[in-house]
């Protein structure tokens, strides 16, 4: 249904903010002449918890995580944006395959799902998923909506 995007994930912030590591801030920025936006709320939602999740555990202390939205007349991206381990060159094809965990993540504990689910909920919103990365730097992960195609 429709809901205001801007409210939606100033919310989302505020949870998570409660799970972050010491000094680790959660930023948001939005951009965008309106806030109303028609998609799946709760898929929507756990994606970017998704998302954000992995900002927090595959970064350091005393680092930002970026969240953004941009909204435009038809369009809407989602930006997930971290200062932390990044993913090597090599993983990046498997990202989004069910149980798959790039070879940096050392004892960092997980299952490789989050990312699996991510794409299909993303799918079943009719949107695309990119992820720009580079190994000791940081990720950036995309969410892309349009909503002009019927
Ligand atoms: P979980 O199922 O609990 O989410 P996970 O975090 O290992 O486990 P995914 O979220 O699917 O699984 O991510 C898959 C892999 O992609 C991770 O194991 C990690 O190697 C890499 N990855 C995902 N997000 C990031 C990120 N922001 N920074 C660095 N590596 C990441
Ligand atoms: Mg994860």
């Amino acid at each position: 249904g429709w809901f205001n995007v801007i409210a939606f994930a100033e919310e989302i912030v505020e949870e998570l903010q409660l799970i972050s590591k010491q000094n680790q801030l959660i930023v948001y920025e939005h951009t965008g002449t309106s806030a109303q936006v028609f998609l799946d709320h709760n898929l929507l939602k756990n994606c970017i918890i998704n998302l954000i999740s992995n900002a927090i555990k595959y970064s350091g202390e005393n680092t930002m995580i970026q969240f953004n939205t941009k909204l435009k007349e038809n369009e809407l991206l989602v930006e997930v944006k971290d200062n932390g381990i990044g993913i090597p060159e090599l993983d990046k094809v498997n990202l989004f395959e069910p149980f798959f965990r790039a070879h940096n993540t050392g004892d960092i504990p997980g299952t490789g799902l989050g990312l699996n689910i991510v794409k299909r909920y993303v799918g079943l919103m009719s949107g695309t998923v990119t992820c720009q990365t580079e190994q000791n730097k940081g990720t950036t992960f995309t969410l892309h909506f349009n909503f002009n195609q019927q």
